[in-house]
């Protein structure tokens, strides 16, 4: 506030900090420059926590994952243009794993935007963002501050959530107005996302539909993750006595370890059910689209909980389909279930089991090798025993075989405890959900990185070091994307696409920074170095030696590569 004459002036960068913490919104992942820098400072010396990165598109990974882990908006600031389009992929991100995140760029002179006259980073951005996000705004005076971030924290969260972008034009910030109106001017959003109960026929109608099932499914989705409806969720579980399958970022919903789960059993459940319940999941490519040879030849009907309408028939017939937000309706299923609720048949749930049981006692053994050079079961059997004495530590998770692996191996024991790569299977999201998990939470955090994967945030673990955050990544160095084994055929100078580096030591540059750096060859050494990490609470990165012919083309993913006619030499 300023004093100017008589009158008490606020301006543009005091009504955007005020308006953020007059709806608790206090934490702020940024990247500074024109024009936004001193909005950051301003920000700090207000209270905020204002964390900078070195690259936008983890300030908006880190965005979005806090918005997932909090229900409320996670904020993303950067500089116009060039800025703005590096945060726009983790915009587009947010909105396509429904999490609610609010990217908030500033922009050069609308006058001279929309002339085409050639400003400073010109961009006409709000157009560039529409056909990625929930919504998108500018707002260009500031006594619309107020009600401008309303509209965006409340399109951000309510319904599906989702990404919105906030366009904030350099002048707007410099914009003065009498500081009495200005706070009045502010509002504060009430009940930003409100309940969605669903109609009573059409829980009556998936409650039918469960009843007649005789072989019964649930998936769980991080829709279920995100609704943080956690007991009404182990409630329907239990009480149904339905085999579930956890989507990768509903792990830990139940504990992995619950008699109940039939994630080990996993094809054959979809296969071989007849009725499945799906809660805050898509039957997206994930779910091989609801049909076709995972789902078998056995007829399925689905009941479909979600908050989005459109979401209904978007691959296959619902035939109940329930709308509403997940903890009103699984309250109002486990209602209408009453007090003679019959468990389903008994020789399905023993199929199940017992697939489940033959699976575990299958992979057990090879989990505890202790090969050197390590393959991804002795390294991840050993990061599964961490996991399992730490359960309050978030599990952050990307690559390709490393992800696929570590998404089956490592149980999960607690609700949203994993983060990963998501609907779009993206590499790059690691550095920035490890930082906002760790700010966000308070809980440690362990990073299980493809050498491919940690490269495309590699430099925020600087970001890491400078906020001193209990982070351990662990890069399994395989020396290259999928395998490290790719020869050039024409035996040219240049390695193959694939291959990078050989013996990379990626711990020497968490070093460089002030953080912890180990080596490990062996699974032993793994564990060594990843508890003493994460005992200490220090920035930490072990570089865990992989065997070169460990992998396979892309994961389990390969199928989706498109086969060339002409023979590879
Ligand atoms: P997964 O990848 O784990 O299958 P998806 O991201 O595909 O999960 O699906 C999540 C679904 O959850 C989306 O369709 C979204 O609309 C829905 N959803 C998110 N939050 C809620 C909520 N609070 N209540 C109901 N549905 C929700
Ligand atoms: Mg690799």
């Amino acid at each position: 506030m300023a004093d100017s004459g008589n009158e008490v002036l606020t301006d543009g960068f005091h009504l955007v900090i005020d308006a953020l913490k007059l709806n608790d919104i206090n934490t702020i992942y940024n990247v500074p420059g024109i024009p936004i820098t001193d909005l950051g400072r301003f920000m700090q010396a207000e209270g905020m926590r204002v964390l900078s990165f070195r690259h936008e598109q983890h300030a908006g990974y880190a965005a979005a994952i806090a918005g997932f882990l909090t229900k409320k908006p996670g904020i993303c600031m950067t500089v116009s243009a060039p800025g703005f389009l590096n945060g726009l992929t983790a915009l587009a991100h947010a909105t396509t794993n429904c999490f609610p995140m609010i990217l908030m760029s500033g922009s050069s002179e609308r006058e001279i935007v929309d002339l085409q006259q050639g400003d400073y980073e010109e961009m006409d951005q709000l157009a560039i963002a529409k056909p990625l996000c929930k919504a998108a705004y500018r707002i260009l005076h500031a006594e619309d501050i107020g009600i401008g971030i309303a509209r965006a924290i409340r399109a951000a969260v309510s319904g599906r959530p989702g990404g919105v972008y906030l366009d904030v034009p350099a002048k707007l910030l410099g914009q003065t107005m009498n500081a009495e109106a200005g706070a009045n001017s502010l509002v504060k959003v009430i009940d930003a996302a409100p309940r969605q109960i669903p109609a009573p026929e059409a829980v009556k109608r998936a409650i039918d539909v469960l009843k007649g099932a005789k072989r019964p499914l649930i998936i769980l989705g991080k829709g279920a993750a995100y609704a943080q409806a956690d007991d009404a969720i182990r409630a329907i579980v239990e009480k149904s006595g339905i085999p579930y399958l956890p989507m990768s970022m509903a792990k830990g919903l139940l504990p992995d370890t619950h008699p109940q789960s039939a994630g080990p059993a996993r094809s054959l459940v979809l296969k071989e059910s007849d009725t499945v319940m799906m809660i805050g999941a898509r039957l997206n490519w994930l779910l091989s689209h609801g049909k076709g040879k995972s789902w078998g030849d056995q007829p399925k009907k689905f009941v479909h909980i979600d908050i989005e309408p459109k979401e209904m028939d978007s691959n296959v017939e619902i035939a109940a389909p329930v709308v509403g937000d997940i903890g009103s309706c699984v309250e109002a299923l486990l209602d209408a279930m009453g007090d003679d609720w019959k468990a389903p048949p008994k020789d399905w749930t023993d199929a199940v089991y017992a697939k489940k049981d033959a699976n575990i006692e299958r992979m057990a053994p090879r989990l505890q090798n202790n090969n050197v050079p390590m393959d991804y079961h002795g390294a991840l059997g050993a990061l599964r025993t961490i996991i399992a004495e730490r359960p309050d530590s978030i599990l952050v998770n990307e690559g390709a075989n490393t992800l696929d692996f570590a998404r089956s191996i490592i149980d999960m024991h607690k609700p949203r405890k994993r983060l990963d790569v998501g609907t779009w299977g993206v590499m790059g999201i690691g550095m920035g959900q490890a930082i906002a998990a760790a700010v966000e939470t308070g809980h440690p955090v362990l990073a299980v990185e493809g050498d491919s994967a940690f490269g495309f945030s590699g430099m925020e673990i600087e970001t890491i070091c400078r906020y001193n955050l209990p982070v351990c990544v662990v890069v399994f160095n395989n020396g290259g994307i999928y395998r490290g084994t790719d020869v050039n055929p024409t035996g040219g100078a240049d390695v193959a696409p694939t291959v990078f580096v050989k013996d990379a030591r990626y711990d020497k540059m968490m070093e460089a920074f002030g953080g912890l750096g180990f080596n490990a060859t062996s699974p032993d050494e793994l564990k060594r170095a990843v508890n003493e990490a994460m005992d200490s609470g220090k920035p930490a990165l072990v570089n865990a030696v992989i065997n070169p012919e460990a992998g396979t083309e892309s994961g389990r993913i390969g199928n989706l590569n498109p086969q060339s006619v002409v023979a590879k030499k």
